[in-house]
């Protein structure tokens, strides 16, 4: 559905609030179109604007191309970024809660669940607590049987917390690795259903609460999500019949609305037909461009490269000056990570948190104080240490004080010197330990 609205931005040469505007018009009917929540939308549509404006088109990228990954990144952002798993306490066994309304899937995806743990080798037990229907006790049971795995049942007089209770004592004792607790769904969210649901979670106090969702109630899904999350808290939810006519908005809002990952979405009636929630393949099959994604990508690494290997050079050469320094100290940043250059620096793997920390508060000074001086001075580093008079007009253009000034002067004298005799051993044979 998005595949033309890149085409306005193509023929210029950047993103602008001007070109930008007919593909976010389109991408914000488009979400419309597929259920998302208006509030949501808007959201959404904000944060891509301001995010792509600020974004500058790499090389070897045109800006359409740009822009789709923008979207994109922005896309995985929404729907809460990494996927999300089951917990996993350390001691004791998972125990997850199945908590919905009538009818969405929730039986089913207890087996879903219990064949997909069973794969990682899990031993499973599942719990049935929907008592107000005989059948639902055998649906539990057939599913069961069909996975080879045990269903604990009393039948339907006993209460859902104490079959609850006892299931779990029954999984304790005999050393399952986890349960799964199946309950009764209403066919819409009452007190009685969640005063029973909050009674079950207060008795096994499970790892996990996942409500199970139908996808086909398209904007509704997030909403019930969060009412739910409000009356009886939840770790996540499961998105199901995924595979139906299901315009899917459902998958785009549940997070934003709830606060809630989806952890899971089902795909179908078979008891395989789970799949983990993945934001990142969900955000790509939307945009049905997964080639120009990789694409960007790999010019985002390239040009990563090229500038490390820039500086690298710049740094061994003689001419280390102000603007090295800071270019230096900006892409280190930029590459989100001080750590990361620090480490390829000869002599400096020993680094710790602490110290990192330490360095990039200095980082930010320097650049402050280098950015206060003229064009001349930043080429020229020797001016600095022969007039005090520029080093005070530096500190006070930055809020600093004269000592700042000097202190700065003589970490990069220092670097230049480490940097000038590292180049002088490579001159001299093969290349300096640990540099590329
Ligand atoms: P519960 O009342 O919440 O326990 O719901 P059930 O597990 O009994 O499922 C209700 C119906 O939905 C059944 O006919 C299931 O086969 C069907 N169903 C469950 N999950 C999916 C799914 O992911 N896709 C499709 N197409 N049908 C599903
Ligand atoms: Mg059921």
């Amino acid at each position: 559905r998005l595949e033309g609205v890149w085409d306005t931005v193509r023929k210029d040469g950047k993103l602008t609030a001007d070109n930008i505007k007919t593909p976010m018009r389109e991408i914000r009917r488009a979400l419309l179109e597929a259920d998302v929540s208006l509030p949501v939308v808007r959201q959404f549509v904000k944060s891509v604007e301001e995010t792509a404006l600020g974004t500058k088109v790499l090389k070897g990228v045109r800006p359409d191309q740009q822009l789709v990954k923008v979207v994109n990144d922005q896309l995985v952002e929404l729907m809460g970024g990494q996927q999300q798993d089951l917990n996993d306490p350390k001691d004791g066994p998972q125990v997850i809660l199945m908590a919905g309304l009538q009818g969405v899937g929730k039986t089913t995806a207890c087996g879903k669940l219990a064949l997909a743990l069973q794969k990682r080798n899990k031993r499973v037990l599942m719990v049935a607590t929907d008592v107000y229907r005989p059948a639902a006790i055998d649906q539990l049971v057939s599913l069961g049987e069909r996975i080879n795995v045990p269903v604990f049942e009393m039948g339907t007089d006993a209460k859902p917390a104490e079959i609850a209770r006892r299931g779990l004592a029954k999984a304790r004792a005999e050393d399952f690795d986890a349960i799964i607790v199946d309950t009764a769904g209403r066919l819409q969210i009452d007190a009685n259903m969640m005063s029973e649901l909050r009674e079950v979670q207060a008795t096994v106090q499970p790892s996990d609460t996942l409500l199970v969702v139908d996808a086909m109630t398209g904007q509704e899904a997030a909403g019930l999500v969060k009412a739910f999350n409000e009356a009886a808290e939840i770790t996540g939810a499961i998105l199901t019949k995924m595979d139906g006519d299901s315009r899917g908005g459902a998958a785009l809002s549940v997070k934003a609305v709830s606060g809630k990952p989806i952890k899971f979405v089902g795909t179908g009636e078979k008891l395989e037909a789970l799949e983990p929630f993945y934001p990142d393949r969900i955000a790509s099959r939307i945009l049905g461009m997964g080639d120009v994604l990789t694409l960007v990508e790999k010019a985002e690494a390239s040009i990563k490269e090229e500038d490390a290997a820039e500086i690298t050079k710049r740094m061994l050469s003689a001419k280390f000056d102000f603007n090295d320094f800071l270019k230096q100290y900006k892409m280190v940043s930029g590459m989100g990570s001080m750590g990361q250059i620090m480490k390829m620096l000869p002599g400096m793997n020993q680094i710790t948190e602490k110290q990192l920390n330490e360095a990039e508060k200095q980082f930010k000074m320097f650049e402050a104080l280098i950015n206060s001086m003229t064009p001349e001075e930043r080429t020229n580093p020797d001016l600095l240490a022969k007039t005090a008079s520029r080093r005070r007009r530096i500190a006070r253009g930055a809020g600093r004080i004269e000592v700042d000034v000097t202190n700065m002067i003589g970490t990069f004298g220092g670097m230049r010197a480490k940097m000038q005799s590292l180049s002088k051993m490579m001159k001299m044979g093969g290349g300096a330990p640990g540099m590329p």
